[in-house]
């Protein structure tokens, strides 16, 4: 039987045009109108491009920039939440180290957003795993990004020592006070031979879900020697369906 590889799942091929309508005034006045959404569904917000790490493959353009006063983001929220917006993304940078949290989380809460998912690269103490437990009823899952279990590497790809050690006692706190826990890995040539040991050591200590991503191209911190190479591949698959 042919093995199903990501190279041979059939395709089916929509073209764009055919979900929109001929005329832009069929949106306002026309058929369309009942279907299309006056407001979003769901608003992915930047709320901080504050960071702990430096990795290698950075996606983000970053830089200093003045956030917004927390005044301005409670009006922005009220304003969403007038306008029937289902959710909120909160997006980084590293949101854990938005200095608002508490407070933001609290007003999405009171909001009836639906939850959301958290993802961070910095240190979770134990109490700041309690305060975020409090918000258990809009915090669907914290994912931490987690690249190898070997610090060295850990330590070329994120740019801080002792990163690995930090992650994992930072997933132990966070599974402690019971939140849902996942975990990222970036895969490049530098860690694609740990990951399948990580990826157990993950599953050991109770990650609930761990996600495998190769490394892509990305605006900001391109490397052609990130990315994965056939050989890769063909080790990973081999030993991921051992
Ligand atoms: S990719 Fe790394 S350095 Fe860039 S924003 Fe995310 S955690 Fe920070």
């Amino acid at each position: 039987m042919k093995k199903t590889t990501l190279h041979n799942i059939r395709r089916k091929i929509y073209a764009p045009r055919t979900f929109l309508p001929n005329d832009r005034s069929e949106i306002s006045d026309g058929p369309f109108r009942s279907i299309r959404h006056t407001s979003p569904v769901s608003i992915n917000w930047h709320i901080t491009s504050e960071c702990s790490t430096d990795c290698k493959y950075c996606y983000l353009g970053r830089r200093k920039t003045k956030l917004l006063p927390f005044s301005r983001i409670q009006s922005l929220i009220n304003e969403m939440s007038e306008l029937d917006v289902f959710s909120i993304d909160l997006l980084g940078g590293d949101v854990l180290l938005y200095h608002n949290l508490v407070e933001l989380l609290d007003m999405i809460s009171e909001c009836n957003f639906l939850p959301i998912n958290l993802s961070t690269k910095s240190f979770l103490s134990k109490e700041k795993a309690l305060q975020l437990k409090k918000f258990s009823n809009i915090i669907w899952e914290l994912q931490f990004s987690i690249d190898t279990d070997d610090d060295q590497i850990a330590e070329y790809l994120v740019g801080i020592p002792d990163y690995t050690q930090r992650i994992f006692s930072s997933i132990s706190n966070a599974i402690e006070v019971g939140l849902r826990v996942a975990a990222k890995s970036v895969i490049t040539p530098y860690n694609v031979f740990t990951i399948p040991r990580l990826y157990r050591k993950l599953k050991n200590i109770g990650v609930s879900e761990i996600r495998l991503a190769a490394y892509s191209r990305s605006g900001f911190h391109h490397s052609d020697d990130l990315f994965l190479n056939d050989n890769c591949y063909k080790w990973l698959e081999e030993k991921v369906g051992e």
